[in-house]
């Protein structure tokens, strides 16, 4: 977890080639149907121009279908969800089904002239649609109100493993990889 900006995607590829499950990226699989023109990218093409979550059923029934697949069977890494109080009730529901458990929930923690900066940069060198001024500030407000609230709900879980993500893509990387251990192994 982490507001937009605090380099979960980057951090969730490392994370999980290291524990040699597939990093499933919500944010991802839109922009793929998205550029697909798929039924589902069409549905979610303008929450995401405009910087407003996906409806739960249709992100819900995406991860759903995700995690079932073979690849998935011995665990994953979620980058991007739950980001509602809805997911994370559904994501207990699906893992129960699964036979899973959720084993840390991770959050990247970054000032917030910093996450503006990163954005700004980002929306030069990818061209995200949705990395313009105004639409990077609604998803900051997005993730403050639907999203931080689940920082308390997995804290009280004792799943939450906060990590500091100032610094080069290696430090935090680094950091992670130390939080982690012990956790991961059991
Ligand atoms: P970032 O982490 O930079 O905000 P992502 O690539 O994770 O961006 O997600 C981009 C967009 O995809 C979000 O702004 C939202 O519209 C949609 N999205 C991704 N994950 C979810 C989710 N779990 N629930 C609802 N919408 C989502």
């Amino acid at each position: 977890m982490g507001p937009p900006g605090a380099g979960k995607g980057t951090q969730a590829k490392f994370v999980a080639e290291r524990l040699l499950v597939p990093a499933i990226s919500t944010g991802d699989i839109f922009r793929v149907n998205v550029s697909e023109g798929t039924e589902l990218g069409v549905k979610a093409q303008g929450y995401m121009d405009a910087g407003e979550y996906v409806p739960d059923e249709l992100t819900n029934l995406m991860v759903r279908n995700r995690i079932d697949e073979d690849d998935a069977g011995r665990g994953f890494l979620l980058d991007g969800y739950p980001r509602t109080l809805a997911q994370v009730e559904e994501l207990d529901g699906m893992i129960r089904h699964t036979g899973h458990a959720l084993d840390a929930v991770v959050v990247l923690t970054v000032d917030s002239e910093e996450l503006v900066q990163r954005l700004l940069e980002r929306a030069k060198s990818e061209g995200r649609a949705d990395d313009t001024e105004d639409v990077v500030r609604r998803r900051q407000e997005v993730y403050e109100e639907q999203t931080a609230p689940l920082i308390d709900v997995y804290r009280e879980r004792d799943l939450l493993i906060e990590v500091d993500g100032m610094g080069d893509v290696d430090e935090v990387t680094q950091r992670i990889f130390d939080a982690l251990s012990g956790v991961t192994e059991s």
